[in-house]
């Protein structure tokens, strides 16, 4: 993966989100010295099995499971700070070792009690399926200049000021949407005030740091968190989260310069799947769908909540290209295929008779259109001790290779299996 043409990498999520970025990043992060998150908050759910055990990282990146690794969370994330201290405490009892390894920047938003109530009380979040973790409010209040940065922690005086408008503002719209709860500036102070030495402590100029390690040539992967169809700006809008997943976000979510970006990587699952409401052209409904979502344990990481299952859908993957300016993809769950009789891969959209190849930015031409398939046999073999090209059988190759061709990008990683050694790599670049 990084090699001396390509040291700052960004890896993105090329569907829906959860297509297993965290296993993906987790095997780079070998060889990487900094892993840097961009954008997103807690609401992220990286699952790495390492060995029996089974890390669910929300914030902090998973390079931490790797020791050398420098990780940092950027000005683009939208920060908890009760559940970064919690996460760091699991992973020091779990014997990972933190200290002097892990930063924040100290331009990135807070996410605080009130995000959190506003979340859980809104109709519209509810509609959306979002997590309920306070990160859209939390960059409601960035957009709306009335956030809480990390560095404001500095001075309490400004602190309690920013809260108190925050806290106005929280109580105004929960009163306005018939909502009894309220909350409490001295409680949201009092949290501050306990965490506020641990997140300082930790806090930096991130971009800066970044940049310093970008001119000792150090390899730094940038880790997206949800999908690229989950884009602010470039997702099914309004079914989308509330930042920018997709690779531009990187430069502006880590402070760093969008050239100094070397190699995009796209991960995608062998097929497609969404969690929450919102348009999913490919979803296959009934027996043969909850097959899928069984054999793939497609159930949240962080909600637990099941996801819809669809088919691969490269128009979707090879608009995701184009956006992001993919090098490279990362096909993840092939092994979850193994047992299918045959495997269908949308090719077009048929949207009143006319045969659509770009991806819609209306969600009105999404959910009336046909997907066009094109059907490929299974393999009917297992995968999971496949690491070579090689190994695979000749069915899952073709799958591959169909799938290269249609998303214009060259297929970098296959992967296999939950297990870290699960992995084929295919080219030594992305
Ligand atoms: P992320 O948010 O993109 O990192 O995705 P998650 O980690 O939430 O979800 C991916 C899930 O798929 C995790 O439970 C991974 O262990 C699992 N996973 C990743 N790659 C593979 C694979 O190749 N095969 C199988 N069966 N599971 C995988």
């Amino acid at each position: 993966m990084f090699d001396s043409e390509n040291r700052t990498v960004v890896v993105v999520g090329a569907q829906w989100g959860d297509e297993g970025k965290g296993k993906l990043v987790d095997v780079m992060a070998e060889r990487a010295d900094w892993v840097v998150r961009y954008q997103g908050g807690a609401n992220a759910g990286h699952t790495v099995h390492i060995g029996e055990k089974n890390f669910v990282l929300h914030q902090i990146p998973s390079g931490i499971l790797h020791p050398g690794v420098r990780c940092a969370i950027g000005n683009g994330v939208v920060l908890d700070p009760d559940t970064l201290a919690i996460e760091i405490d699991e992973l020091v009892e779990d014997g990972v070792d933190v200290e002097g390894r892990l930063y924040v920047s100290d331009r990135a938003h807070l996410v605080l009690p009130y995000h959190k109530l506003l979340d859980a009380e809104s109709s519209a979040s509810k509609e959306i399926g979002t997590t309920g973790r306070g990160i859209g409010p939390a960059y409601e209040d960035k957009a709306a200049r009335r956030g809480v940065r990390v560095l404001d922690l500095r001075h309490p005086d400004r602190v309690r000021q920013l809260v108190e408008r925050g806290v106005e503002h929280a109580n105004a719209r929960l009163s306005h949407s018939g909502s009894s709860k309220r909350v409490d500036v001295e409680e949201t102070l009092d949290l501050l005030a306990r965490l506020a030495p641990r997140l300082l402590g930790i806090s930096e100029d991130v971009g800066l740091m970044v940049y310093r390690a970008q001119q000792q040539d150090a390899a730094i992967l940038l880790e997206g968190a949800q999908g690229s169809l989950l884009d602010v700006d470039h997702g099914t809008y309004p079914f989308v989260t509330s930042s920018n997943t997709t690779s531009g976000g990187a430069a502006v979510g880590a402070g760093i310069a969008p050239m100094s970006i070397d190699a995009v990587l796209g991960v995608v699952k062998a097929y497609t799947t969404r969690v929450g409401n919102g348009p999913l052209p490919t979803e296959i409904e009934g027996a043969l769908g909850e097959e899928i979502r069984r054999l793939g344990n497609e159930f949240g990481a962080t909600t637990g909540r099941p996801r819809r299952c669809g088919w691969f859908d490269a128009v979707v993957v090879r608009y995701a290209a184009r956006v992001n300016g993919l090098t490279g993809l990362a096909v993840t769950k092939m092994d979850v295929l193994d047992t299918l009789d045959e495997l269908a891969i949308c090719t077009g959209y048929d949207v009143d008779g006319e045969l659509h190849t770009e991806f819609p930015g209306d969600i009105a031409a999404l959910e009336k259109l046909v997907p066009r398939y094109e059907m490929m046999p299974g393999w009917k073999t297992p995968t999971r001790d496949a690491r070579t090209l090689g190994a695979l059988p000749a069915a899952a190759r073709a799958y591959l290779d169909r799938i290269e061709e249609l998303c214009e990008t060259p297929i970098t990683y296959v992967s296999v299996g939950t297990r870290r050694d699960q992995i084929i790599g295919l080219h030594e670049h992305v």
